[in-house]
């Protein structure tokens, strides 16, 4: 895949809550934390870092603050009808949203480049090719910078 056409949408599963990602993502990555795997009912987290300024959001999602493994606080934003996790923001840095890539409505460019929380990874579930990053030593700056290198051209259609 060279070359993806913005906006990307994507949204819940009962649509209540429809989002357009206007601009090209900042980062992919995988986490295996035991709150992703438990909030996903899967081995594993895959989540885009966008701009929030980039996304355009249709619907009221109802937010609900929590503290991540790492520490940090975040407000998740649901679905209030089918209560699926659309959005994520760091209270110490709301110009940055994450989404999980399996609401976009199409997500196949959404490779990582790096794991967190392999100790608790599922072992099958390891991620050939993406890099292991302890949560401590995370530097999204660096990170993004790696994934755009890598990453598929985004454009407006
Ligand atoms: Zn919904
Ligand atoms: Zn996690």
């Amino acid at each position: 895949m060279d070359v993806v056409d913005l906006p990307l949408p994507g949204g819940c599963l009962c649509g209540a809550i429809r989002y357009r990602l206007n601009a090209a993502p900042l980062l992919v990555y995988a986490c295996h934390c035991h709150d992703c795997q438990t909030r996903s009912g899967s081995a594993f987290a895959l989540t885009v870092v966008v701009r929030t300024a980039d996304l355009e959001i249709a619907g009221e999602p109802e937010v609900a603050r929590m503290t991540s493994p790492s520490g940090r606080e975040l407000d998740h934003s649901f679905c209030p009808e089918c209560r699926v996790r659309v959005l994520v923001r760091a209270v110490a840095a709301p110009d940055y949203a994450s989404l999980r890539a399996g609401t976009f409505d199409d997500a196949s460019w959404a490779v990582p480049i790096a794991q967190l929380y392999v100790e608790s990874a599922i072992p099958w579930a390891i991620i050939p090719g993406a890099d292991a990053v302890a949560a401590e030593n995370l530097d999204f700056y660096a990170l993004g910078e790696a994934w755009r290198a890598s990453a598929p051209r985004f454009q407006a259609r």
